[in-house]
């Protein structure tokens, strides 16, 4: 006999045998609980984790005041405001208080739970971390308020809250997971929440090696940046304030110093069994930055029904045979059957994007864009190295070049940090040089709030996905991963996951490597002038070339395969044996069976 199942029923903790920590987590559009690429990683991969009936559960925080909403005057002078939610409105709260240490006082703490459901009805459950509690000290309340606010010190209490506050409710709720996953640093100190729970009491200080092997056994590390400055680091004055001195002396002491200061990315390395990057240049790059310590790669993903536009979620799941639930969402792989539809069908299909992201320009903006023009879309957070104005290092070739081939169109977005002037300087440039240069040949336009909602409008609408970062900065970037599953080819600089998507002419350009800004600007323009423009005016190569992108990248960067790479290469590998090997003696068997 089986019992009704009820939603909330429908998992059970004990089978959930990888935690997933991530200081952001993009979980529904409508939820400001992420920021940019980080929290959309994590965001995909849970729901690929759902998707793929795998065991995970997930920890972050509420963000009760969220991450801004970017607000952009005439001039493009950026400014912010909150974007409140109410949990208490939204979610179900796990019904007990739970508790950590901090600042030398107790800090109490709740959870709100939001059920990530995949297409079979698998749950992944997340739970994001509150410390908006009656009880706390008035200035404790607001430790979950703001995503990345604050200075450092607000900082440090946040991955607090994030490492030992996450390891807490666990223990709360008995949930015994084998493998802890920290997406980026700002986890680490889950790493020191494992090891009092394995001391049981006894002081920090009194752990031995083998009680750290012990928690490396549990742990593995995803690094997601090459930018030294990405790399959270807080003075040891803080550390002793807000870990208190058992656990400050403790890391201190186990070496996870970095010089002279607390960094997050040391202790994450110095206790986890698996390092990672996330792309396989990013890898080598991260492995140069931590020579100590072995770096892998796992190739970054998007989550294909996340982002896929409607129009061709239902183009492939006609071309499934029949079953409830089209393969390809399930099993990514299938998309390859892409090869089997009509090169035509597939840029009507992207046509369809293309008209809806064009309506919204005109909404939001005024501007009516030509839906036989050539788009070119650029959108992301708009820090220095992503070099947003590298596209305007020659105006004047620019404008040529648009009246040359009958017109071209630019679409950027992007949001720069609060704290970042360089960055909100950039944005500016950007809406100067569009107000410059804007012309019947021409046209330029900066839409505001780049969000989920608008990344997915401009990556299933734009015809070209621009990126030129500064190398080797970009980990590895997944926007473009969201157009090419789209049919929208990359011009990149080969940089980040760009460098493994990349087929000349077949999935899009290569920038060429060069010294100066002006070198890479030339390749950038005469790639557009004299390979992307002639394609572009044959829509039967054109179309060729967008059913390549779906069906060479789409099906491999996604978050489906990455997380079966995290699940065979990092979570549990399979232990290299002697038998595993096939001893010379069956090989040449094999061979004289061949050979007869
Ligand atoms: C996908 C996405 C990102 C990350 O893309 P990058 O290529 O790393 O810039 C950032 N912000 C939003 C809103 C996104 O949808």
């Amino acid at each position: 006999m089986s019992l009704p199942q009820t939603p909330s029923s429908g998992f059970s903790l004990d089978s959930r045998s990888i935690a997933y920590f991530s200081m952001e987590i993009a979980l529904s559009p409508s939820l400001p609980t992420y920021s940019g690429g980080l929290g959309m990683l994590a965001g995909d991969t849970l729901r690929s984790a759902a998707d793929t009936a795998a065991p995970m559960l997930a920890i972050s925080l509420v963000h009760r005041r969220g991450y801004f909403r970017q607000h952009l005057d005439a001039v493009g002078q950026q400014t912010e405001t909150d974007v409140p939610w109410s949990p208490e409105a939204t979610l179900p709260s796990v019904s007990h208080l739970f508790s950590i240490q901090m600042q030398n006082r107790e800090v109490l703490l709740r959870a709100w739970r939001f059920d990530v459901v995949g297409v079979t009805g698998h749950i992944v459950p997340v739970f994001l971390l509150d410390a908006d509690v009656e009880g706390n000290d008035t200035w404790d309340r607001h430790l979950t308020d703001h995503l990345y606010g604050g200075d450092a010190y607000y900082r440090l209490c946040q991955e607090t809250i994030l490492g030992l506050g996450g390891i807490a409710l666990l223990q709360s709720l008995g949930a015994k997971p084998e493998v802890f996953h920290m997406n980026e640093g700002h986890a680490a100190l889950l790493t020191i929440g494992l090891l009092e729970a394995h001391l049981n009491g006894a002081p920090l200080l009194n752990a031995t090696e083998s009680d750290i092997e012990a928690v490396r056994r549990q742990c593995v590390f995803t690094t997601h940046t090459p930018v030294p400055a990405g790399h959270d680091q807080f003075g040891l004055d803080q550390m002793y304030q807000i870990l208190g001195h058992d656990r400050a002396a403790a890391i201190d002491r186990t070496g996870c110093l970095h010089n002279g200061l607390m960094n997050m990315t040391y202790i994450a390395l110095r206790f986890s069994r698996f390092v990672n990057g996330v792309a396989m240049q990013h890898g080598i790059v991260s492995q140069q930055m931590f020579p100590t310590y072995p770096v892998h790669a796992i190739t970054n993903g998007v989550h294909a029904g996340t982002w896929l536009s409607t129009a061709f979620q239902n183009l492939f799941d006609t071309q499934s045979p029949a079953a409830e639930i089209p393969g390809w969402r399930t099993d990514n792989q299938y998309l390859r059957a892409a090869y089997g539809i009509d090169p035509a069908t597939i840029s009507a299909t992207h046509r369809e994007g293309k008209t809806r992201l064009l309506a919204a320009v005109a909404t939001r903006t005024g501007q009516h864009f030509d839906p036989n023009v050539l788009t070119l879309g650029f959108a992301r957070r708009v820090a220095t190295y992503k070099r947003a104005n590298l596209l305007f290092t020659d105006p004047a070739r620019l404008v040529a070049i648009a009246e040359k081939i009958s017109g071209l169109q630019i679409l950027f977005a992007g949001k720069a940090h609060p704290a970042d002037t360089a960055g909100k300087g950039l944005i500016r440039d950007v809406f100067a040089e569009a107000a410059h240069l804007n012309s019947s040949a021409l046209k330029i336009v900066y839409l505001e709030n780049y969000d989920w909602a608008l990344g997915a409008l401009l990556t299933q609408g734009v015809d070209v996905w621009v990126n030129t970062p500064r190398r080797p900065y970009e980990a590895s970037g997944t926007s473009g991963m969201k157009a090419a599953l789209n049919g929208v080819p990359s011009l990149s600089i080969l940089d980040g996951w760009w460098i493994e998507g990349c087929a000349e002419n077949t999935t899009g350009w290569a920038i060429e490597d060069g010294e100066t800004e002006e070198v890479e600007a030339d390749s950038l323009y005469s790639k557009l002038e004299n390979s992307i423009a002639p394609m572009y005016a044959n829509p039967a190569a054109w179309a060729t070339m967008q059913r390549h992108c779906i069906a060479l990248n789409g099906t491999f960067f996604n978050t489906h395969r990455m997380l079966g790479q995290y699940f065979t290469n990092s979570y549990f590998p399979k232990p290299v044996t002697q038998d595993a090997a096939p001893s010379p003696s069956s090989l040449s068997q094999t061979a004289e069976v061949v050979l007869a």
